[in-house]
């Protein structure tokens, strides 16, 4: 019928009332180029970065962290500075960056985690309150078994001169290597073995750490602790379901040992993969 061709023209309804519509966004001179997000997306991938807004980069989340450790009793100084340096989300894939700062332990492939801040900084203040530590300022000469990610290796290289980290897997030794190589971060000897032998050339150890927890401290680790010298380490008690914290000082009265707070740690596993 004739009667409907004005409404025809009205058809598609048009985004502006008046006569002169503005353009959309993308037009032919000036597309709209979503793929430029997936590029990117991919670029900020490969430097390991959350995309901008999170504030990762900024410190800010960190220093939430730090405030809340101290609120937890640590009093280190240079164990907080430290903590407010080590970018963690860094060191845990792109997609676990966002929960980086919170108090959580977090997967880093092959079954592993990389410890709670509050535990790594428990084990840390520990170390710090070990006769040598004291009296240097600092943790010595330090000897960290289970490098995992990386992470509580590049604290240690904060708060220490000399830092050997044994890790018995190859694919987490190699990545923390990357990790750290990708931060700059000096001075540290990445070992792949069985941290249950400790690592002789370097000893004694003014410093000690366990990542991964075992039923006994091992022989290895008592014989290459130096006089004055502290070992943290978690172990699983007999009567309590989970593991505690271990502390070992030697004396020159011998090995005095005092037991912390419980803990869950991965297992200490004897070989290497
Ligand atoms: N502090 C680490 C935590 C890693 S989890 C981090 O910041 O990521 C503990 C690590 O100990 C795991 O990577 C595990 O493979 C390693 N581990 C377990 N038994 C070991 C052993 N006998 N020698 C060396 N590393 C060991």
């Amino acid at each position: 019928m004739t009667g409907d061709a004005p409404r025809a023209k009205r058809f598609p309804a048009q985004w502006s009332s008046g006569s002169r519509a503005t353009a959309p966004s993308g037009t032919a001179r000036n597309p709209l180029r979503p793929q430029a997000l997936l590029h990117q997306a991919a670029q900020d991938a490969a430097r390991h970065v959350v995309p901008t807004g999170l504030g990762l980069d900024n410190g800010p989340m960190r220093e939430r962290m730090v405030a809340r450790l101290r609120s937890e009793g640590i009093s280190t100084p240079s164990l907080l500075a430290a903590f407010a340096a080590v970018p963690r989300h860094r060191f845990v894939d792109t997609a676990l960056a966002i929960q980086a700062y919170e108090d959580t332990s977090l997967p880093i492939g092959l079954g592993q985690t990389i410890s709670k801040p509050s535990v790594v900084a428990r084990q840390l203040q520990w170390l710090f309150d070990g006769a040598n530590a004291s009296r240097q300022g600092h943790l010595g000469r330090t000897l960290e078994i289970g490098t995992g990610c990386g992470y509580q290796t590049a604290l240690l290289a904060r708060l220490a001169p000399t830092v050997i980290s044994i890790e018995r897997l190859q694919p987490l030794h190699q990545m923390a290597r990357r990790n750290l190589d990708a931060l700059g971060v000096p001075g540290v000897r990445l070992v792949h073995g069985d941290g249950r032998v400790g690592h002789p050339p370097n000893a004694p150890y003014d410093s000690i750490v366990a990542a991964a927890g075992g039923e006994a401290i091992p022989e290895a680790w008592l014989a290459q602790l130096a006089l004055g010298g502290r070992l943290v380490a978690p172990t699983a008690m007999p009567g309590l379901a989970g593991q505690a914290l271990v502390i070992v000082d030697r004396t020159p009265d011998g090995f005095v040992r005092q037991v912390g707070e419980s803990v869950t740690f991965v297992p200490l596993k004897s070989g290497i993969g």
